[in-house]
């Protein structure tokens, strides 16, 4: 869906209702109806894996992470996108979404774990919410406006998934993703999870952006990654106690084995190649 029928389906009446909206800031329940209706338009359009063994272990190590750190007592949503290509992403309200080729490059649950951690931040810290309205009001052109109702709702959500498809949707702040690291670390070390996950995941990316750019491009577009993340999430984990460390998951033959039972499936085809 194009910017332009946007703007078309948003017709006078439902710019005037629009207008009389004063307040800006989203509540949760705003937040959970727009994330829920991008959600729903994300999974028609993209593949997801759903096979259940697969969506039973991210869901499990996913809410693992989000039940001791979400203060909203939202409802986690984790789901496996069937893309090669290195990415993951966070709609508000809690639905997490982790292409397969990500998951392919962890080495460790720790790894996993600390993206999970990562995109929960992004959600408890609501950096995709806030994002979620700049970039309606950029792409409708209702700058000032509140987008957070019903009726503007439904003719907006299938903006989402193009705005993620040009790796736009999730450009956040240099700000919100150190934040984001921060929390990410701090989120799965109260999980009982290595937070090393964490710096070690990003070597992994880098090394992988010299070695197939394309592959990482859309993750770099939403989550620049430079040597300072790597150092200053690895600063954080240097403040931890060592006995503390020690005592954390690093991973998990249940990880192995959702790593081989993913890796066992067929493909989806990707579109257009
Ligand atoms: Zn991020």
């Amino acid at each position: 869906m194009r910017a332009r029928g946007l703007r078309a389906q948003l017709g006078g009446a439902a710019l005037a209702a629009l207008a009389t909206l004063a307040a800006c800031v989203p509540s949760t329940g705003q937040e959970l109806e727009m994330g829920n209706a991008y959600a729903q338009q994300i999974e028609q359009q993209l593949p997801m894996v759903r096979e259940p063994e697969v969506d039973r272990y991210i869901n499990l190590l996913g809410d693992s992470i989000a039940r001791v750190v979400d203060e909203r007592g939202l409802t986690w949503r984790f789901t496996v996108v069937d893309q090669p290509e290195v990415n993951a992403f966070a709609v508000p309200g809690g639905h997490i979404y982790i292409n397969r080729g990500l998951i392919e490059k962890t080495v460790t649950m720790s790894e996993l774990a600390g993206v999970l951690g990562h995109e929960i931040a992004h959600v408890t810290r609501r950096h995709s919410v806030n994002q979620m309205v700049k970039a309606q009001r950029a792409n409708v052109g209702l700058t000032g406006l509140c987008l957070f109702v019903p009726s503007a709702c439904q003719g907006v959500a299938g903006a989402g998934v193009e705005l993620i498809a040009q790796g736009a949707f999730a450009k956040f702040s240099r700000d919100d993703e150190t934040e984001a690291d921060r929390f990410g670390v701090q989120y799965v070390t109260r999980a009982g999870i290595d937070p090393r996950g964490v710096p070690s995941m990003f070597r992994i990316l880098m090394a992988e952006r010299e070695r197939n750019p394309s592959g990482v491009e859309a993750f770099f577009a939403s989550h620049p990654v430079e040597e300072s993340r790597v150092e200053d999430t690895e600063a954080l984990v240097a403040q931890m106690d060592p006995a503390v460390l020690a005592s954390l998951t690093r991973t998990t033959p249940a990880y192995q084995a959702f790593k081989r039972r993913l890796a066992s499936l067929p493909r989806t085809p990707s579109k257009g190649r």
